[in-house]
């Protein structure tokens, strides 16, 4: 006997005949469980972790116990007290210089837990293959390990793992047998019983939790009109036994869970497994001693991230939210015969979603056609409110300026016009004003509903109106410029376009705002309505509201407010002409990073007991920066021995190596992105060609690093322009003397040139020492952390030298950026107590409320707008140092693993370019300067680090900070504040011959 089900796959209605089988049993979580000395603090003295340590060496020799051996444990502060215990207690802020044995400590104190105190322990790590790489050792030790993994990102990791195996040579995907693919099965036994006419099922269509059974009977009412298929969504019935679903029914009595964020705090489990709804984060700080949260700065940075979501409104792919939310919402019509539409709600939120689509395919038709829009809203975010004001301003800007800006470089005019007068500055100011106004009124109800609107605002929605739902012909632009006038009025006069194409110009720029201010309400009804119609049209996927609602009582609204915001991006460089792009959205809904201390807190609602909490990192105490810097006070800092730090903070050196083309020192950060490839390419001739010498730069550094250590770290800003300096390093040197990292996710290229550098995937870095290349280029962000890279006999860093191409620069159009500061600055002033002064001052509570979204929009304008050109930061200047010197730092602690000391080449002269222009002009070419004669900290990032970091550890200035926060920069930064002073005290000519 069987039964017929149907479901949906993308657009298509699939039938399937599945036979009547009893399903198989399997484990559900039980969320009435208490842990056993649940919430107790966690007391860890040391000696029994090296006795777990010598446990594990037993099992998988990696010299776990000499490890620990060799690492102090130490209570920041004067006296730097070395402890032989220590006690996690809620949360537990663990600091260590790269290098340090972290990791070791997070494996052992795990495997301490779980087999000695018989404790549950959660781990978040950086990735997926490292998940499945600690998942592997920790069953290997013999402990119950099982990954928390996103589903919907399933199959991209699967395919990340064959590639990584290909990449090894083993091209025959049959073969490819690694013990991580039981954790990452994406088949669907359904595909045996569909039609053989139906194509099949593909991974996101798997109708796992949402088979809809065919009616066997007619309702007794056989009047109404039902569907043929239930309403209501039944189990697939091989879930049980279902190899997708191994790893969800393996958490259940896994005793150690390892995830990353995204898969700790989007995941859920599965509605077949468990009838509650409920995320693994909830469940992990319900049934977990302890969760360890291993680089939580990268972490705090991850999880703003989450709470200020984006999507792809419209984008070449056809992954766009719109379509998305389009295709479902015709599935869910057309399953319930459009009864939904009964509902008041769901016509409206339908309603909205037909307008969102159609505006945003005229914001799109708009930027893919016109070049000059698209420079228009290049330089950051825009929404309705910046393009309405940004539109004024541009109205009456300075002509000149206007024309040098379009211009571009090397086209500016000389002459200006003078300054208006008084008396027309005046006007000027009026009118923008009172343009000003206008917008904010259209803005604020662009259907135009309410009665008591100005006349010009009513003509702003009779153009939107018209412009919407009208073909883009001569009609509606002749209408755009009659619209115009009655917005300037007598004030036309004042503005710069003088001539008819510059008209078209500003028409251009005001259909683009028109479109922006129909679109944002409209969006907003999706999001807002989502909770009203989400069971009616059984929904349950958005980027944008998902999170929001299920941690809305633990994370903090956005101190601004939700914002939206856009932003559009072409592929590639932007050339102008037709070029298509993505049309991106994003709305910033929390304070993500409060998460991290809120895990405690989480199931104490019920009266359940939280987990513990460590947080460990390198470097998530950073003083000023605004990405790295986590709030809760340092509990314990681990140190390698004495003598290893004396080694790291003595023979580390740095130096600035500037290659030059002509004799003049090559500028790579700031240079135009047409230029980056010709300089890069200049850099790598300095390095890797002989010129007249018997040996190359490059060759030189080589032999004279250790044997083991022979390996150069060539840093890029990109991986294309990985790819750019790795092949000309190849054509330069020997193609095997380099590789350069590709991402994971990149297909393998059947074009490739045979002289192109080879290439290593970037979950396979750790390999590098086992290959015939002595050159790994990689972009920096993608070696900020991760796999260790070491020697062959595991105990040394592989690399001796890194040689940093480009200046790190915060990217200006990285929305993350304003996003981290605009966190940073509510969680200060509530750690401060700023926050809580305010609210005492306050008249009332409403009052305070209102002061502090006031403050904070202004802090977000602020942070938004600000220049990151490094002449211009201003008072953000220590805080960008505190971020760029951490990552800086966390590629050169790649160097320092074992103990050994880094060599580090500046070779951009934007690190030092007053120094480079001195070293340019001398007349004794050679000549040594010194670096703080020509460059100060306004300057140079380089001066600019030792004056952050001096203020810690200088005497005499170090008396402005705590002894606790003195002794905590000793031990994580001094190494690199040491090398940097001995560079800047060192005359230098800029090369190494
Ligand atoms: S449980 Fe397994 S067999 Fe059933 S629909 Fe899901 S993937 Fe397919």
């Amino acid at each position: 006997m069987d039964d017929m089900f149907h479901f949906f796959a993308g657009r298509d209605q699939v039938t399937v005949r599945i036979p009547l089988v009893q399903p198989a049993a399997f484990p559900r979580h039980d969320l009435t469980q208490w842990p056993s000395d649940a919430g107790k603090p966690i007391v860890v003295p040391r000696q029994a972790l090296l006795d777990a340590a010598g446990r594990m060496d037993g099992i998988v020799p990696r010299k776990w116990k000499q490890t620990l051996e060799e690492a102090q444990f130490l209570v920041p502060g004067n006296d730097r007290t070395s402890v032989t215990s220590f006690t996690i207690d809620r949360i537990f802020h663990m600091l260590g210089i790269v290098g340090v044995g972290k990791s070791t400590l997070r494996d052992t104190l795990t495997y301490y837990l779980v087999t000695e105190k018989q404790m549950r322990v959660t781990i978040v790590v950086g990735d997926v293959a490292e998940v499945l790489s600690l998942v592997e050792m920790f069953t290997k030790l013999g402990c119950a390990a099982a990954p928390v993994l996103g589903v919907t990102s399933r199959e991209q990791h699967t395919q990340r793992l064959h590639r990584r195996i290909a990449g090894k040579d083993e091209r025959n995907a049959l073969a490819h047998d690694d013990p991580a693919f039981i954790h990452l099965s994406t088949s669907c036994a359904l595909n045996a019983l569909v039609h053989e006419d139906d194509a099949p099922i593909s991974y996101n269509d798997a109708p796992c939790d949402f088979l809809r059974r065919q009616r066997k009977r007619k309702p007794k009412n056989s009047d109404r009109q039902l569907p043929d298929y239930t309403r209501l969504s039944y189990s697939c019935p091989f879930w049980g036994k279902c190899p997708r679903h191994h790893p969800a029914r393996a958490l259940v009595d896994a005793d150690i869970w390892v995830t990353t964020p995204a898969g700790l705090v989007d995941g859920s489990v599965p509605r077949s497994q468990n009838a509650e709804r409920i995320r693994y984060l909830e469940l992990a700080a319900r049934r977990s001693h302890l969760v360890i949260v291993d680089e939580a700065d990268r972490v705090q940075m991850q999880l703003d991230q989450m709470f200020a979501p984006a999507v792809t409104l419209a984008g070449e792919a056809s992954v766009s939210w719109l379509d998305q939310l389009s295709t479902h919402k015709i599935q869910e019509l057309v399953a319930g015969r459009r009864i939904q539409l009964s509902n008041r709600d769901v016509e409206n939120w339908t309603s909205a979603l037909s307008t969102a689509s159609m505006v945003t395919d005229r914001i799109y038709a708009l930027l893919v056609s016109s070049w000059d829009l698209r420079k228009w809203v290049a330089w950051s975010y825009f929404n309705a409110w910046q393009l309405g004001s940004r539109f004024v301003s541009l109205l009456f800007a300075d002509r000149e300026e206007v024309l040098e800006k379009q211009a571009g470089k090397g086209k500016r005019k000389k002459e200006r016009r003078p300054a208006p007068d008084e008396e027309t500055a005046l006007k000027m100011e009026a009118a923008k004003v009172r343009l000003n106004k206008i917008f904010d009124e259209f803005r604020k109800d662009p259907h135009g509903q309410r009665a008591d609107m100005c006349d010009e605002a009513v003509a702003l929605v009779e153009l939107a109106n018209g412009l919407i739902h009208t073909k883009r012909s001569r009609r509606t632009r002749s209408r755009v410029q009659e619209v115009l006038a009655i917005l300037l009025g007598e004030s036309a006069q004042l503005c710069w376009p003088e001539h008819e194409h510059e008209w078209a110009q500003v028409a251009d720029k005001l259909e683009l705002t028109i479109f922006l201010c129909a679109l944002e309400p409209a969006l907003a009804l999706l999001t807002g309505m989502w909770p009203l119609v989400q069971a009616a049209l059984n929904l349950k996927f958005n980027d944008l509201h998902r999170r929001p609602l299920d941690y809305g009582p633990l994370v903090p609204e956005a101190p601004m407010g939700n914002v939206l915001g856009f932003e559009f991006s072409t592929h590639g460089h932007d050339t102008g002409g037709v070029r298509s792009g993505e049309l991106r959205l994003f709305r910033c809904s929390g304070v993500g990073r409060d998460l991290l201390s809120r895990i405690p807190d989480i199931p104490r609602p019920d009266g359940h007991p939280g987990s513990h909490v460590l947080l460990m990192s390198g470097s998530s105490w950073a003083g000023e920066s605004t990405r790295y810097h986590i709030l809760e006070p340092v509990d314990l800092v681990l140190e390698p021995s004495a003598e290893k730090m004396k080694r790291i903070t003595d023979e580390s050196a740095l130096r600035l190596e500037f290659a030059r083309h002509l004799g003049v020192p090559l500028t790579l950060s700031g240079a135009d992105p047409d230029d980056r490839p010709e300089i890069l390419q200049k850099m790598v001739a300095f390095f890797a060609e002989r010129d007249d010498e018997p040996n190359s730069r490059f060759e030189y550094e080589l032999v004279s690093l250790p044997p083991n250590r022979r390996h150069l770290l060539v840093l890029t800003g990109s991986y294309d322009e990985a790819k750019i300096v790795a092949d000309a390093i190849a054509q330069a040197m020997h193609r095997d003397r380099v590789v350069r990292l590709m991402p994971d996710d990149e297909p393998d290229r059947e074009d490739e040139d045979e002289n192109a550098a080879p290439t290593l995937r970037r979950g396979d870095v750790s390999t590098l020492a086992g290959l015939p290349a002595a050159i790994l280029v990689a972009p920096l962000l993608a070696v900020e952390r991760g796999h260790n890279i070491l020697d062959l006999d595991k105990e040394e860093a592989a690399i001796g030298t890194v040689y940093f191409l480009a200046r790190p620069n915060p990217r200006p159009d990285d929305l993350r950026l304003a996003i981290q500061a605009i966190n940073d600055w509510i969680m200060r002033s509530m750690a401060d107590g700023s926050f809580s002064q305010r609210v005492r001052d306050a008249e009332s509570i409403g009052a305070a409320g209102r002061e502090l979204r006031h403050l904070a929009r202004k802090e977000w304008y602020r942070v938004m707008g600000r220049s990151l050109a490094w002449s211009r930061l201003g008072d953000d200047r220590v805080s960008v140092t505190w971020d760029l010197l951490v990552l800086m730092w966390q590629v050169i602690g790649r160097l320092v693993r074992g103990g050994v000391e880094a060599r580090v080449v500046l070779v951009d002269a934007a690190f030092a370019p007053g120094t480079a222009k001195a070293l340019e002009q001398q007349k004794i070419p050679g000549q040594k300067v010194l670096v703080t004669d020509h460059d100060d900290v306004q300057t140079s990032l380089l001066l600019s680090i030792r004056e952050v970091l001096g203020d810690y550890l200088t005497t005499g200035r170090a008396g402005e900070h705590s002894a606790r926060e003195c002794a905590i920069v000793t031990s994580l930064y001094a190494p690199l504040w040491h090398a940097i002073d001995r560079c800047v005290r060192t005359p230098t000519n800029g090369d190494s011959l």
